[in-house]
C-alpha cells in the first residue's frame, strides 16, 4: 500500500508499505506489488510461504479477501498474527492467498539482486 499522503505523481521507496507488517520497502525488506498498490514483502512473505506451501494447510470454513489479487479465495490464506490488544481477525485483517503467494514468491527469487530465496524447511 502507499502511505497515507504520499506524492502518487512521486512515489518514492519509502512511500510503499507492505500491507501485512506496514513497514517501508527498503533495500533489505524487496516488496512484491499485487493489484491496486498492494505489497507483500519478503519477510511476509517467507512466512506466508511456510504456511501455505511448506505446510498443508486447511481449508478454511468462509472464503477470505485476499488483498493481493482482490478475490474472495476458498484456500488456505495467510494473515499477520494479531499483535497483543489488537483487533481480533476479522474481514478487515488482511489476507493473503496460496496462489497470490506462490506467485510472488516465484518473481521475488526471479530479482536476484533481492538474493531473496524461498524458505526451506
Ligand atoms: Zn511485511
Ligand atoms: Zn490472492
Amino acid at each position: 500500500m502507499r502511505k497515507p499522503g504520499c506524492n502518487e505523481d512521486n512515489v518514492e521507496m519509502t512511500d510503499v508499505l507492505c500491507d501485512f507488517c506496514m513497514q517501508e520497502w527498503t533495500e533489505a525488506r524487496p516488496m512484491v506489488e499485487g493489484h491496486q498498490g498492494s505489497c507483500i514483502c519478503g519477510d511476509c512473505l517467507a512466512a506466508a510461504y511456510r504456511v501455505l506451501v511448506m505446510v498443508e494447510s486447511a481449508v478454511p470454513e468462509t472464503p477470505s479477501k485476499c488483498v493481493l489479487c482482490l478475490e474472495m479465495r476458498s484456500e488456505p490464506s495467510w494473515h499477520m498474527p494479531p499483535a497483543p490488544g489488537a483487533l481480533p481477525i476479522g474481514e478487515d485483517t488482511p489476507h493473503a492467498c496460496r496462489r497470490c503467494v506462490r506467485q510472488s514468491a516465484a518473481v521475488l527469487q526471479k530479482v536476484t539482486e533481492f538474493g531473496w530465496r524461498k524458505p526451506t524447511a
